[in-house]
């Protein structure tokens, strides 16, 4: 068996850079999706970019989880540059080890590593976001999650801290199967089933991945859009020899390559889109059970030793917010999308129905404070009004 990858990327119709890159480089695949000031997150996601595409032939998932965890050192050194305070980066990446016919994916954040087999599309990787943690606790459902505000807010990222707990798992592969790699600027605008009537549609990866693209930036593109696949195809490579790894050096994907090359968003010339020309077909995947034919090997990693040390502005603040429906304090800036995605730092017994007017203004001004406990001790001053009796809304 081999496999043939492909990448896309886009930097979509609202924001004004691109801070996602990706690498495709003979049997290694991935996305990374910086965040995190003007400059800063494109230079996380190529740092990530960067360190994964020294890996030379097949590797198993100690080893890049070794590499994943050099690039969030690296990441989390190179922050100390003004012009990089608070930089950080999703990664998702997969690589082919053709000895045992495995596809091992390894992820931090919310960028998302899927299988497609049988017209069936899973989600592999488990997103390191806070709906991702709302969905576990029953507290959110797909639907909300899928619209919900705060849905960019990651719970773990390259780059924040000297050690990174890093994920693995590792899917048996058969021919025909399909890994696809993408940021959350795919899935956030276009459903499970529209991504799987693409990929069913069209076989050729480098089709499929600019119109997985071109679709979601169609659809709103309001974020970075990147996807990557890799095909895993009956024979040997026969580039390479050995399985050693003798395709190009891994490109990381330009900013706006995608664009020049396919006349950017709206520069729909490549047919109806499947999902629609073929409606009976997308019955074939609306009831898939995400993970069901997975062989997936446990979760691998490090402990986190905490985000000390290296005070950067982006992380410096704590502030309060409501969350569904509940008051959290955030570790981060209000409006931490466009600096840093903020994280949820601790979360309170306190619901927004308990506040009375004064007291949602002053939590909607948002203070940031130094230290977690001056924004434990905001929230404890919060006016709670006298009548407790209120049902909670039930979803
Ligand atoms: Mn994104």
């Amino acid at each position: 068996m081999r496999v043939v990858g492909a990448s896309a990327t886009h930097v979509g119709q609202v924001r004004e850079t691109n801070q996602d890159r990706a690498l495709v480089s003979g049997s290694l695949g991935a996305v990374a999706d910086g965040m995190g000031g003007h400059l800063g997150g494109e230079h996380a996601a190529a740092l990530a970019i960067a360190e994964l595409s020294g890996i030379r032939g097949p590797v198993d998932e100690h080893r890049l989880i070794e590499v994943v965890e050099a690039a969030n050192l690296r990441i989390h050194e190179g922050s100390v540059e003004p012009q990089y305070r608070g930089m950080g980066t999703t990664v998702v990446a997969a690589t082919f080890d053709s000895s045992r016919n495995v596809i091992t994916i390894v992820n931090v954040g919310d960028s998302r590593g899927y299988l497609f087999r049988e017209q069936r599309l899973s989600q592999i990787t488990v997103d390191h976001s806070l709906v991702e943690d709302l969905l576990r606790q029953g507290r959110l459902t797909e639907e909300e999650a899928r619209v919900h505000p705060q849905r960019n807010i990651v719970t773990r990222a390259l780059g924040i801290g000297p050690d990174v707990e890093v994920d693995a798992f590792a899917v048996e592969v058969a021919p025909g199967d399909r890994i696809v790699l993408a940021s959350d600027g795919l899935f956030n605008e276009v459903e499970d089933d529209g991504i799987g009537a693409i990929l069913d549609h069209l076989v050729d990866p480098k089709e499929a991945v600019d119109e997985l693209v071109r679709v979601a930036v169609e659809r709103g593109g309001r974020d970075n859009v990147t996807v990557v696949i890799l095909d895993v195809l009956e024979g040997d490579d026969p580039t390479a020899g050995d399985g050693a790894d003798a395709a190009p050096v891994g490109r990381p994907v330009a900013n706006d390559q995608f664009a020049s090359d396919n006349g950017g968003p709206g520069g729909g010339t490549l047919g109806p889109d499947p999902a629609v020309a073929d409606p009976d077909k997308s019955s074939f995947w609306r009831r898939f059970r995400p993970r069901s034919m997975l062989l997936t090997i446990g979760v691998l990693g490090v402990v986190v030793l905490g985000f000390g040390g290296t005070a950067v502005y982006a992380r410096s603040g704590y502030f309060a917010d409501e969350l569904d429906g509940d008051v959290v304090i955030l570790r981060g800036r209000p409006g931490g999308v466009l600096w840093f995605k903020p994280s949820v730092e601790s979360e309170t017994s306190l619901s927004v129905d308990e506040l009375d007017g004064a007291s949602l203004e002053r939590l909607g001004q948002r203070p940031v404070w130094p230290t977690l406990e001056d924004a434990r001790d905001f929230v404890d001053n919060l006016e709670t009004p006298v009548e407790p009796d209120a049902p909670e809304p039930s979803d």
